[in-house]
């Protein structure tokens, strides 16, 4: 993490700590003001400024969410998503993403490679084509009819952890931020639209052609306008399982708080695979269509940003069922 971000985040959190609201949310039942935009991980500040700034002005949640994750795509130090994402055990950058709107409007690619935006790409499918989720060779033949520019992905820091990887090439995904990551953002406009935006560059190492949870409607996010918005970062394949996002909003339609749902969703992982549940990490981050915040996952050590007029995008630890 950069200096001058780490300072921003302290001060951030020392404002927080400060207000109610930022208490409340770190107990896992506040209640903000729209607009909000909250979303997974630290790199969640620097995407959440991004998307800020079109909520700020009454833009629309859907505008802003693909803003944000923008930030972190076209970042190359970040090594879970676009530009610099780990590759997968053959070497190449796969990625992932979806996007979906107020009009459960949706568009996904999946194994994409080349382009630095896909969660762009994702829009433009959803936008422009009769169909939700493009794939492979298919995607990329998608993008570049599209106008996105064909670029190498992998940095030279990507290749020479891969290269390390593979003199012992064990896949082994590592709890938090080591191997794996996702961003996953949802966001409540100026006119109480909620829109949600999902895209990584999947686990490390994975066999060539693996899709996670992330391009998974349902699964990595899931946003409806009348209830609230849900996406899930971790281990995948353990999200796909339980429908993770969709579980998580219809949670909240029979009434659980954000906070509950997530909870309930974790435990749901955790009744299928006990013991498998105690060595992987998948969090989960909701807000409700009136402003309420929840998290939770199945380790310590998930943290999600929030930015709303009451909390200056900070950082909150998530609590965890281990
Ligand atoms: N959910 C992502 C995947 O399974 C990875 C992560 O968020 O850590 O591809």
């Amino acid at each position: 993490m950069k200096t001058s971000r780490r300072k921003f985040i302290q001060t951030s959190a020392a404002l927080a700590s400060m207000a109610t609201v930022g208490n409340l949310l770190a107990k896992g039942n506040a209640k903000v003001t729209k607009p909000l935009v909250v979303s997974t991980w630290n790199f969640g500040v620097g995407a959440n400024a991004e998307a800020w700034k079109v909520l700020s002005k009454n833009g629309r949640a859907l505008d802003a969410v693909e803003a944000g994750v923008q930030v972190p795509e076209g970042d190359p130090k970040e090594t879970s998503v676009g530009l610099g994402g780990l590759p997968d055990r053959d070497g190449r950058v796969t990625l992932d993403a979806c996007i979906m709107d107020e009009q459960a409007n949706c568009g996904a690619v999946a194994c994409l490679e080349h382009i630095v935006h896909p969660i762009s790409v994702a829009r433009k499918v959803m936008e422009k084509t009769p169909h939700v989720m493009l794939v492979g060779d298919g995607a990329l033949q998608f993008a570049l009819a599209n106008g996105f520019k064909k670029e190498n992905l992998l940095t030279e820091e990507s290749e020479k952890a891969w290269k390390e990887w593979l003199k012992k090439a064990e896949y082994k995904p590592i709890a938090n931020i080591e191997n794996h990551d996702t961003i996953g953002m949802i966001a409540l406009d100026a006119n109480q639209n909620l829109s949600g935006a999902c895209t990584t560059s999947g686990m490390a190492y994975k066999i060539h052609g693996r899709v996670g949870d992330s391009p998974i409607i349902g699964a990595g996010l899931f946003v409806d306008n009348e209830i609230g918005a849900a996406t899930s970062t971790g281990v995948g394949e353990e999200v796909i399982r339980i429908c993770g996002s969709h579980l998580v909003v219809e949670l909240m339609r029979q009434g659980n708080s954000p906070q509950q749902a997530c909870e309930l969703a974790v435990k749901r992982i955790v009744k299928n695979q006990p013991k498998k549940s105690k060595e992987i990490q998948v969090g989960f981050l909701a807000i409700s269509k009136n402003g309420e915040v929840g998290a939770y996952a199945l380790q310590k050590g998930f943290t999600y940003a929030v930015y709303s007029n009451e909390i200056p995008n900070t950082i909150f630890n998530a609590k965890s069922f281990y």
